[in-house]
């Protein structure tokens, strides 16, 4: 994405699961500074699996804590790993601008109280939108794993993303990112597909879908 690996502070690792943390012994390789906030159970997991000892920054799901100025609140979802989370990020307001707080959610089974209550307090939110019910169907993924993806400790599917959208206030949302698409069984045009009912009831809201075949989506590189 044309960042600079020396150039970055930190990381804030949601769970141990390899698309989440494969790339960590290469950005440690050339930045040996860069600080690592996960919790404990998933530090330790990913330590042992990824050879690595960073300068881990443990935090406890659920508390928040302070990063150069933003409040982090890592908070839990569903999913099958040790301690898996999402993060709020409230940034504070600067001249006269009121705080913002960006939300990261992917990687959740199902939408449970403290995911709804994170989503309907977010600025920004950064959701997961996994898979197409039928191209998930038709994937030749063996039935176990089609049965993961589709558990309560899975991945939240298209219309799973769309169902806790519809029903949220959302107010203060201004931008909506979709992402976690699956490579094999989803498309960007489906989900697009689907936002347009959401676009239709907030015309003023702006949505981004992240196409995992592309490097970065042209409007956030
Ligand atoms: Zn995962
Ligand atoms: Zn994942």
């Amino acid at each position: 994405m044309g960042v600079e690996p020396a150039s970055i502070d930190a990381v804030f690792i949601t769970h141990e699961h390899s698309d989440h943390c494969s790339g960590l012994p290469a950005l440690l390789g050339r930045n040996p500074g860069l600080k690592v906030y996960a919790n404990a159970e998933t530090a330790h997991r990913i330590g042992y699996t990824q050879k690595i000892s960073p300068i881990w920054r443990k935090f406890q799901t659920g508390g928040a804590f302070e990063y150069h100025g933003l409040t982090v609140t890592p908070f839990p979802i569903p999913h099958d790993a040790a301690d898996p989370v999402g993060y709020a990020f409230d940034c504070p307001g600067e001249a006269g601008a009121s705080a913002r707080r960006v939300t990261w959610m992917t990687d959740l089974g199902h939408v449970t109280p403290v995911a709804r209550e994170q989503a309907e307090a977010a600025d920004i939110l950064v959701l997961e939108s996994n898979y197409d019910d039928e191209m998930l169907d038709l994937s030749k993924r063996p039935a176990h794993l089609k049965q993961r993806i589709r558990g309560r400790h899975g991945h939240l599917s298209n219309l799973a993303a769309l169902d806790l959208l519809r029903s949220i206030k959302a107010e203060r949302l201004s931008h909506l990112c979709l992402g976690h698409l699956s490579k094999e069984c989803n498309r960007t045009v489906i989900v697009d597909g689907l936002m347009a009912e959401v676009r239709s009831a907030r015309p003023d809201l702006r949505v981004t879908v992240f196409d995992p075949l592309e490097e970065a989506p042209a409007d956030l590189s």
